[in-house]
């Protein structure tokens, strides 16, 4: 199923998880769908060893500590996304980072079957409560997932604990399964937090403003200048498109899922192409179109 772009809901210690392959775009599109999130956050890759992270992270000696120390387990650690990575860049929200994590357990065993990382955020919808039952996924997911694996209630029933190790010490993103004052008994110092709990400076995308192109972006452009790169969808034609530099089509046959798939791709693409503009055409605003103007609202609006 995982193979052929599916969804799996599957137990893990922490949550149950919305699992898709993290490599594959529009399975990854359809988490969102599934979820329906309003917008395109970031999510946490799910691994099954340190062999497999390291084909597409970037460690230091410090994230190696923390690996080492709590992995498998509660922990997701955000490093540097290696520039070959064959994450699909929706997983990471179009990020030059990855939020990675190793559970324990069966999901474990099946990803290091599968040999290929899941994406895979709590198996709820948007704004409900996270799963901690195969019960739990089965009333609120029903029949939008192919397949509900049933692990029995989770052991931790917290998400995981978020860190970011930098240069300046290790940031705690986000409280969770795995206690604080555990990882600073292996590190040997505090954790940074943010001052304000509410500053979700690292979601990305809760920014007003991230991945923000060079070029300037228009959305719902209705004509195309001289040396603009078009974003299209649907086989839509803008005025002046002729003399574009270059013109991408996020779903020819106007299915969201492949255009949610081709977003962030297309973003750097046509950044790349032009040194004018990027003129994008309006999206329909339903299902994943929802979120797919969200995005391209932050990247079009004005910079600071
Ligand atoms: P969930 O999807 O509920 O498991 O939440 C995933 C969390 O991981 C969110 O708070 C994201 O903002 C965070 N996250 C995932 N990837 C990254 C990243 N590359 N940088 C910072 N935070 C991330
Ligand atoms: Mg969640």
């Amino acid at each position: 199923m995982l193979s052929q772009g599916g969804l799996i809901a599957l137990p893990t210690e922490t949550v149950y998880g919305l699992a898709a392959d993290a490599t594959c775009g529009t399975a990854v599109a359809r988490i969102f769908e599934t979820k329906g999130r309003p917008r395109f956050n970031p999510l946490i890759c799910h691994m099954s060893s340190l062999e497999m992270v390291e084909r597409y992270v970037e460690f230091n000696a410090l994230a190696l500590r923390l690996a080492e120390a709590f992995w498998p387990g509660a922990l997701t650690l955000v490093l540097p996304l290696k520039s070959d990575a064959a994450i699909n860049p929706l997983t990471t929200a179009g990020l030059d980072t990855l939020a990675v994590r190793i559970p324990t357990g069966f999901a474990r065993t099946l990803i290091a079957d599968y040999d290929r990382p899941l994406a895979a955020p709590s198996a709820n919808t948007s704004g409900k409560i996270s799963p901690t039952t195969a019960e739990h996924v089965s009333a609120d997911l029903g029949d939008s997932v192919e397949l509900i694996l049933d692990g029995g209630p989770a052991v931790i029933g917290l998400e995981s604990t978020i860190l970011k190790p930098a240069a300046g010490g290790v940031e705690l993103l986000r409280p969770g399964g795995l206690a604080a004052a555990d990882i600073e008994a292996v590190i040997g110092k505090r954790l940074l937090r943010r001052a304000d709990p509410t500053a979700t400076i690292d979601a990305p995308g809760m920014l007003r403003s991230h991945y923000a192109p060079v070029a300037k972006m228009t959305i719902n452009a209705e004509q195309a200048g001289h040396g603009d790169a078009v974003i299209t969808f649907a086989g839509k034609s803008l005025a002046g498109q002729q003399n574009a530099s270059t013109v991408l089509d996020l779903s020819p046959s106007g299915d969201l899922r492949e255009a949610a798939a081709n977003l962030f791709a297309f973003m750097v693409q046509a950044d790349a192409a032009t040194a004018t503009q990027i003129r994008v055409v309006s999206i329909p605003q339903t299902g994943l179109g929802e979120a797919i103007n969200d995005r391209l609202e932050r990247a079009a609006a004005p910079r600071s």
